[in-house]
């Protein structure tokens, strides 16, 4: 797919399809202005940047579709870069499509998907990193989702991945200058230099990767697994903190038949819930085949919340059953549940390690507790990256780069010659202009693109 960037006048709906109170329509390209005024009733190609026009819509027989307000943003001053204007209109979709069809018969073309955002990176109104981080703010739908892809649009780790690539550059021109000398072993590159930069660039991408760990859990929620012995009361509390929310349940079958899942955002962060099947020494092989299903769900998980009927099972009991679901990276809370009638203060100790909350999901008590454990456990997940990796391709290019810097870290100790050095570095070099765009490839922008909506 060729990707030349048009410079055709293109527009869309840009409000969510269906009726709403007011829609919104886009028009954006160097004819923006004069073929919206051929529609409208008033001449927007002399007016200012940035102001509003109220006016009427009209059809070639002169009849009224509807009175709009139109607002103006020029040419360079606008979200694509380009002369838009945006139309909005009521929101019958009758009203949005008669509005287009005079739009196109004016001259516009239907803008494909993702093209408004498309221009305006092309424009150089942002890079790439910020043009996704777009698509992600759109579909963030927990605060802390949005913050992070709002800490990226507005830059995010932009420049500071312009800088460090920067100095790669300046180590990769000396060292391929040495190559034209290298009759005389000069050495122009000091490789301590460039040895020091390797080091902090690894810190920096090591912190960066480890954070899309944290950044991929609070984007698809993080999945929080709810285990313990049969009747402990594991759906009992998944229910009670359903129902404390309010949620609106919709149960996601879970990855093996005897799991359910369920999303519930709590204090601005997503969690994905999801209740197993009971853990116990399995008497028969169907029941034995659920205990590994629930175990290996655990596996997978960032926080285990374990499960367990205070009046039943003593200290020993518990520490037998965690031995089978601690792992390294899994955050696990203790809940001693049916405690409603007893003296909670005995479960302080029942783990060193792990935090023992007594609730009782019956009677929806301890449930303040429990979540504020859950917000520490989340906090845990974070690294000290003051940026997060929230985008599986910026993972991929950032884990890219950061073996490249292994590789010339290795070459380095081993004194190996400039041109095999150079060639690392300008591989992690193109790795990192693939995050912000200053290197990409046609189909890595269509498939990008292509991922956002009509009309963003
Ligand atoms: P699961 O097998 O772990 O999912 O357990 P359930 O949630 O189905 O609960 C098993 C039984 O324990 C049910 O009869 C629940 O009503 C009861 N139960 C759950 N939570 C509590 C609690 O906090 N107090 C009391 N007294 N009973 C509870």
């Amino acid at each position: 797919m060729a990707l030349l960037i048009e410079k055709d006048t293109i527009c869309a709906l840009s409000t969510a399809n269906g009726v709403g109170a007011i829609a919104v329509i886009r028009v954006s390209g160097e004819e923006a202005l004069t073929l919206t005024s051929k529609i409208f009733s008033k001449d927007l190609t002399k007016v200012d940047t940035h102001t509003v026009h109220f006016g009427t819509i009209r059809d070639a027989d002169n009849n009224v579709i509807d009175e709009v307000l139109v607002t103006v943003l020029k040419e360079g001053k606008s979200f694509t870069g380009e002369n838009t204007t945006e139309i909005a209109c009521h929101g019958s979709t009758f009203i949005q499509q008669q509005i287009l069809n005079l739009l196109f018969k004016a001259g516009c073309r239907m803008a494909k998907a993702g093209e408004f955002t498309m221009r305006a990176y092309f424009n150089g109104r942002m890079d790439l990193s910020q043009a996704e981080a777009i698509a992600d703010l759109i579909s963030a739908d927990s605060k802390k989702a949005h913050e992070i892809a709002m800490n990226q649009m507005r830059g995010g780790y932009s420049d500071n991945i312009q800088h460090l690539r920067q100095r790669l550059m300046d180590f990769a021109s000396l060292i391929e200058l040495e190559l034209d000398f290298s009759e005389e072993d000069v050495e122009f590159a000091s490789r301590t230099e460039l040895n020091d930069l390797v080091i902090e660039l690894k810190e920096k991408l090591t912190l960066l990767t480890e954070s899309f760990a944290y950044g991929n859990a609070i984007k698809h929620g993080v999945s929080t697994v709810i285990a313990g012995q049969p009747n402990a009361g594991k759906s009992t509390l998944l229910n009670a903190l359903l129902n404390e929310e309010r949620a609106i349940v919709s149960s996601i079958p879970g990855t093996t038949r005897d799991t359910i899942e369920e999303r519930l955002t709590i204090d601005g962060i997503l969690y994905n819930f999801i209740d197993t099947a009971g853990i116990r020494e399995a008497t028969d092989e169907i029941e034995k085949i659920g205990v590994e299903r629930a175990i290996s769900q655990v596996s997978k998980s960032n926080i285990l919340l374990y499960v367990f009927d205070a009046n039943d099972l003593t200290k020993e009991d518990v520490k037998i059953d965690l031995k089978r679901l601690e792992r390294d990276g899994l955050s696990i809370i203790l809940l001693a549940n049916k405690t409603e009638d007893m003296d909670t203060a005995k479960f302080a100790d029942y783990s060193e390690r792990y935090p023992v909350i007594a609730i009782s999901a019956k009677k929806h008590a301890g449930l303040d507790a429990l979540k504020a454990e859950l917000a520490k456990s989340v906090a845990s997940l974070a690294t000290e990256s003051d940026t997060i990796v929230i985008n599986a391709r910026h993972y991929e290019a950032f884990s890219n780069a950061l073996a490249d810097m292994s590789k010339v870290e290795e070459a380095l100790e081993l004194q190996i010659s400039g041109d095999l050095l150079a060639m690392d570095i300008r591989s992690a070099i193109r790795h990192l202009s693939s995050i912000t765009g200053e290197i990409t490839s046609d189909d890595l922008l269509g498939n990008i693109f292509a991922n956002f909506c009509i009309g963003k």
